[in-house]
Order: structure tokens, then C-alpha cells, then sequence
């Protein structure tokens, strides 16, 4: 019998729930590591991630997102750490826009509680946001954030203590399914592991680590900025001030609450429209006229935020060309499961990726609706 059950490559976002949901089934689970706990060369760093339930890419999300909701206060809960902070949220646009037409389909075929506010409304209620005439939102009082670092930690705290043998620095060279159909090899610049079970959660490494399962992914570098705003942080205080996605003119800007020290300031990004790249080759210098673009946009919805360009730091998506993930049994290998391909917005999701994966690995299939992630969907884009 192989010393383990199940190898987890790579304790990000996902594989950190993984290893954790597996070691919890009382599985002997190895995770696999190239970097540190917590580092931030891959998708999971900057602080914090929105949340929400009314979801505009698509209804087929929501139960995802009601079950990763009870999730993150379990794990909240049996961590002992902050995940999860509610702030309610505003998706603004058009009322034709896919931020808020998507947004308003999603919370009434759901049933999700929620308000339409026009643009007076949203002055009134939100003083730092200037919608033009015309833009209307969605408010939803079950939208904020999740703090990225605490999720990864808590989940690795979690997979330690009910057994789970997690390393760190490992690289992995290379996986390979046994022949037989039972059974995986995985090596590293240090050792050959075996196992009966693989679950492959690369993120940004997806194109090297899964090529074989034939996606088209594209690695995206994105940015995430902090300003302090004129006037100070305190407008920006979560009970004013609350997570947003504004669209305008077929792009979408998303930002956060002011959520520590006055000096940590207030954090905003594009959504999508990043340059093309590999964890390799990803430009991590940000450039005065990035900054420039996010803080003429920004600034155009949300005045006062633009006040002092304090810093940024770059991250990466991982793209499929439809935007859903894949996350699924390998096409060719029954005995290993993956989950990629997040494109900019898996993290909400990370608790309930776990229990799926888990529940893929180890039973086969899962009780959760994941037709929409299948790895052998044709991919038109
Ligand atoms: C700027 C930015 C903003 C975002 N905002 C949101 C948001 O607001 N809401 C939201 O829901 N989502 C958001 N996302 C998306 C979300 O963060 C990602 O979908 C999620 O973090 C992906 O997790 P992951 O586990 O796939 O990747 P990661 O957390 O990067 O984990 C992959 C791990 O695999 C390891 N690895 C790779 N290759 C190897 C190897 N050969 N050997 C060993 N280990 C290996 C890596 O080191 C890494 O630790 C955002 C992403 C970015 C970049």
C-alpha cells in the first residue's frame, strides 16, 4: 500500500482546502509546495478578495456560494482566525449592464435579498460613490470580503492538525498517473512520492502542470492598488462605504472598504484587461501610467478615493476562455482530480472547491452542481 492516499500539489487558495477537506475525511494526506505558507507569487495575497452572492457570471454560482458562506464560518470557527468580514456590496452599471442585469437575475431566481437603488438612491446611502445619471445598483447585504492570508493559514493550521504531512519549498517536476489505473507517482528535485490519489491545484502553473488536460488557459497579470483618499480614510469605512463592482463603458473597476490603519489606505482594481503572461515572465513592476489609468477611472465614479497613490502589487488570473473554472476528474486519469482555470474569481469560492475536490477525489463524484466546470466542455469562449 502507498505511504499516502491522496498528494495535494500546491497549498494556494485551493489546494490549502483541499488538503484540509481530505485530511479531515481521515485521509493520509501529503501536500506538496513550492514556496512558503502564504507567499505571494501566486493568486492568493493582497489582503482581501470580494464576496457575494448575486452573481452576474452566472445563476449556476449561487448554491456554490450559499454553501462556501456556512463554510468560512466553520472554518472561521474551528480556526480560531477572521476570514470572512460582511459589508454589503453595490454592483453598479446600467441597468443593461452583465454587473447589474447578471447581478438582478441571479438574486431573483435565487431569491436573494437585495435592493435596486437608482442614482439619487446610491448618493444618498453610499456619499463617496458619484454615479452618473442613469447608473442604477443592486445592493446585497450578504456581499464582502475574505482576507486571502488568513484563509490560506487557516486552512493549512486546519489540514496539520487533523494529520494532513504538508512541505514546503517542494517543487514539483513532474505527475504521472500508474498504468494500472491505481495509484500516482509525483516527483519533486528531492524525492519520489506515491499515492493512490492526486489532486492538482497549480492555479497560475496550470499550463505546465495540466497541459494534458487540453484547456486553453491564459495566465493574466493583474494589479491591485492602494490610495489614501483626500479627505482621509474614514468616509471609507465599511458601514459608508461597502465592496463594489462599477461598470462603465464595458469595463469594470472593483474595490474595498477601508480596512485597517489610516496609512494602509483603500484598495481598488480593474476587473479583467491585464497583459498576457507566465508566473516566469510577469512584469512585477507597476508603472506610473498604470497607476494613472486605475486612478482616472476610479476617480471618474469615486472622487475622493484617487487622493495619494500609496502602493501595488501585481497577482495573477488564470483564465479559461468561457470564465468558469474547471474542476473535475482528469479526462484520462480517474485517479487524479484538478482545479484550475479560476479566471479572477474563484477565491469566494475556496471552502466549497475543498469539499468538492474531496468529495471528487475520494467517492468519485460529488453532490454539488460543478456541470458547468467540466474539463471536457467544449471550449468556444
Ligand atoms: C488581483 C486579484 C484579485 C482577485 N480578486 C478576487 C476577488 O475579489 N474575489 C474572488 O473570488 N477571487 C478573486 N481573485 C481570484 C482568486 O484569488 C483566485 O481564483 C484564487 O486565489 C486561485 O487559487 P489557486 O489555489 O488556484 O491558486 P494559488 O493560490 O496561486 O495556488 C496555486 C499553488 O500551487 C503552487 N504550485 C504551482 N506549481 C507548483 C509545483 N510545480 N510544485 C509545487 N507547488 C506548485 C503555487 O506555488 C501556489 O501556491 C483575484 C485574483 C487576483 C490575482
Amino acid at each position: 500500500m502507498p505511504p499516502y492516499d491522496v498528494i495535494v500539489i500546491g497549498l494556494g487558495g485551493m489546494g490549502s482546502a483541499a488538503a484540509y477537506r481530505l485530511a479531515r475525511r481521515g485521509r493520509r494526506v501529503l501536500g506538496l509546495e513550492r514556496f512558503t505558507p502564504v507567499h505571494t507569487h501566486g493568486s492568493s495575497h493582497g489582503g482581501s478578495r470580494i464576496t457575494r452572492q448575486a452573481y452576474f457570471e452566472d445563476p449556476a454560482y449561487v448554491p456554490l456560494l450559499l454553501r462556501a458562506h456556512e463554510l468560512w464560518l466553520e472554518v472561521e470557527r474551528d480556526s480560531g482566525r477572521h476570514i470572512l468580514r460582511l459589508t454589503g456590496g453595490l454592483m453598479i452599471g446600467s441597468p443593461g449592464s452583465r454587473t447589474v442585469a447578471g447581478s438582478v437575475a441571479s438574486a431573483r431566481q435565487w431569491d436573494l435579498p437585495h435592493d435596486l437603488l437608482d442614482a439619487g438612491e446610491i448618493r444618498r446611502r453610499f456619499p463617496t460613490m458619484r454615479p452618473a445619471p442613469g447608473e442604477v445598483a443592486l445592493y446585497e447585504p450578504n456581499a464582502g470580503l475574505v482576507v486571502p492570508e488568513e484563509s490560506v493559514a487557516a486552512h493549512l493550521d486546519l489540514a496539520a492538525r487533523a494529520g494532513a504531512d504538508l512541505r514546503f519549498g517542494q517543487r514539483v517536476r513532474s505527475w504521472s498517473a500508474l498504468g494500472d489505473g491505481s495509484g500516482v507517482r509525483v516527483e519533486t528535485a528531492e524525492a519520489v512520492h506515491t499515492a493512490e490519489r492526486l489532486v492538482v491545484c497549480p492555479g497560475a502553473w496550470a499550463p505546465e502542470m495540466l497541459a494534458d488536460i487540453g484547456v486553453p488557459f491564459t495566465v493574466e497579470r493583474q494589479v491591485q492598488y492602494w490610495f489614501a483618499p483626500r479627505g482621509g480614510v474614514e468616509p471609507f469605512r465599511a458601514d459608508h462605504h461597502p465592496i463594489y463592482v462599477w461598470e462603465r463603458g464595458g469595463r469594470q473597476c472593483y474595490g474595498f472598504p477601508a480596512l485597517g490603519r489610516p496609512e494602509d489606505g483603500v484598495k481598488v482594481a480593474f476587473f479583467r484587461g491585464g497583459r498576457t503572461c507566465t508566473p516566469d515572465t510577469i512584469d512585477r513592476t507597476v508603472h506610473p501610467e498604470e497607476v494613472a489609468a486605475i486612478a482616472e477611472f476610479a476617480g471618474a465614479a469615486i472622487p475622493d478615493l484617487p487622493g495619494t497613490f500609496l502602493r501595488a502589487a501585481t497577482c495573477m488570473y488564470t483564465n479559461t476562455p468561457d470564465e468558469h473554472f474547471v474542476i473535475g476528474i482528469h479526462p484520462e486519469h480517474h485517479q487524479v482530480t484538478v482545479a484550475c482555470g479560476f479566471s479572477g474569481h474563484g477565491f469566494k469560492f475556496v471552502p466549497v472547491v475543498g469539499e468538492i475536490l474531496a468529495d471528487l477525489a475520494l467517492d468519485g463524484g460529488t453532490r454539488h452542481p460543478v456541470a458547468l466546470f467540466d474539463p471536457k466542455r467544449a471550449f468556444t469562449g
